[in-house]
């Protein structure tokens, strides 16, 4: 029951309840009035054979009967009989006992022939001459038979009674919840594009659902002004940092190119050196992650030969993965142009390069190439490195995820993939990544010739 959909469990319950409340009152409607049926059938009889002592008269020395008798009034046979069971005058039902014993004045059930009546015997004096018996007779089975098809009728509508109900139950339910399925696709649509501008808007209302949706909306207000607040302040600290580092790299630039440092001075003053480019260029990609993030992150898009610039990079790096003992092999087919930022993608070509060689294995390759298909222009890196495993692999996109930080080079951060994400979705296009622990790792992107 507690995997099933609140939708689902309202409508079971509403069914079950209707079902319950239709069988109650088609129970008691039924044996209300089988009780009335027989007691009214009773009754009649009982009416029709006190009103048939003045049926029979003696005058002239003769019994006469009055031909009402023979009528079948509400179903009720009556005859006369003497008192020792002569037959005088009336009707009985068709194989009806002939001789059945008198009973006086009581009601009873005699079955004859498979059929089911009452009988009512009454003795009654007639004047000048002796006691009379009058017999009243009425079939039950009839009276039942009508009964029982009014039940089997009942029986066959009431599925359709059920099926009336859970399909009231499944409209209603739904109207019922359809305030918590908003809310439900709100969050979702929120989680999916990541967008906290988003609200669920339920407008005017009082109750539990709309009071839940109010809060959420509030809470959805606090989560994004919080988030804004420290896309701000880490913007503003990029910033800020921007400058001293500068300054920093400068003089120990400047100190490295002076010639009069003593050995142990200039390895230090490197170490600065070093450092500070890591931290250089690890706030010029926090810098662009929280403009990014902000909106104001600039893309120029114009005409850009995607071919030559992939060269470029291929030439760029070709002597790096020689520095690692790699061998680069870039298959890049000649005269693609697309509509793109130049600077952003040879960034993006310099962090799949960078990790294919951070990556890599010594004495390893690195497989790049670019081709058109289509409408679109796919490209790739491959690596025959130490791969990603399957759990790592949703989370390489993540800022600041990193598999093992201990393999990453100096300054690696975790927000190189990041940026190559964003990168790519700005100029409408796809990435994805193919990974075996120990065989290597393929991106793949796939750029649109021009924007749409
Ligand atoms: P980093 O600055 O750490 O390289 P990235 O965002 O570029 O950050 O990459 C995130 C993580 O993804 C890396 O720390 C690394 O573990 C993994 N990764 C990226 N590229 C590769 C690759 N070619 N081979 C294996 N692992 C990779």
């Amino acid at each position: 029951m507690k995997r099933l959909s609140l939708k689902t469990r309202l409508v079971l319950l509403y069914t079950v309840v209707m079902v319950l409340v239709i069988c109650i009152v088609l129970g008691l409607l039924f044996s209300i009035s089988s009780y009335e049926l027989l007691s009214n059938v009773q009754n009649q009889l009982e009416e029709r054979v006190s009103q048939s002592f003045d049926y029979v008269t003696y005058e002239d020395g003769r019994l006469k009967f009055d031909s009402d008798l023979l009528e079948l009034q509400h179903g009720v046979y009556l005859s006369i009989y003497e008192q020792d069971h002569n037959l005088l005058y009336g009707k009985l039902p068709y194989g009806f006992i002939y001789d059945l014993p008198f009973v006086d004045g009581q009601v009873r059930t005699v079955s004859s022939e498979g059929v089911d009546y009452y009988v009512l015997d009454m003795e009654f004096p007639v004047e000048d001459y002796d006691t009379l018996v009058v017999r009243g007779i009425v079939s039950i089975s009839e009276a039942e038979r009508n009964f029982r098809y009014t039940l089997r009728m009942s029986l066959v509508l009431f599925p359709a009674l059920v099926l009336l109900s859970a399909v009231c139950g499944y409209f209603l339910s739904r109207r019922a919840l359809s305030p918590v399925s908003r809310i439900i696709r709100t969050v979702r649509e929120i989680q999916k594009e990541q967008d906290l501008s988003r609200r669920i808007q339920l407008g005017e209302g009082r109750d539990e659902i709309y009071t839940l949706a109010k809060t959420f909306d509030s809470l959805l207000d606090t989560i994004e002004a919080g988030v804004q607040r420290e896309k701000q302040f880490t913007s503003d600290v990029s910033h800020e940092l921007r400058t001293p580092l500068s300054v920093i790299l400068m003089h120990c630039e400047a100190l490295l190119e002076e010639g009069h440092l003593d050995e142990e001075t200039r390895s230090q003053v490197q170490v600065i050196d070093q450092k500070s480019r890591s931290l250089t260029n690890l706030v010029s990609q926090l810098l662009f992650l929280s403009r990014a993030d902000q909106g104001r992150a600039k893309v120029q898009m114009e005409q850009v030969d995607f071919s030559e610039l992939t060269a470029m990079a291929a030439e760029e790096f070709s002597e790096l993965a020689a520095e690692q003992n790699m061998t680069l092999q870039a298959q890049i087919q000649p005269g693609l142009f697309l509509q793109g930022d130049q600077t952003l993608l040879i960034r993006l070509w310099s962090n799949l390069l960078q990790n294919a060689v951070n990556y890599g294995q010594a004495g390893g390759h690195i497989w790049m190439g670019a081709q058109r298909e289509g409408e679109r222009i796919r490209f790739w890196v491959r690596d025959d490195g130490i791969g990603i495993s399957t759990e790592h692999l949703p989370h390489i996109w993540e800022r600041f995820y990193q598999v093992d930080p201990s393999r990453g080079r100096p300054g690696s951060s975790g927000l190189g993939l990041a940026m190559v994400q964003w990168i790519v979705h700005a100029h409408h296009g796809t990435i994805s990544v193919e990974s075996a622990p120990g065989k290597g790792t393929t991106f793949t992107c796939e750029l649109p010739v021009s924007q749409v």
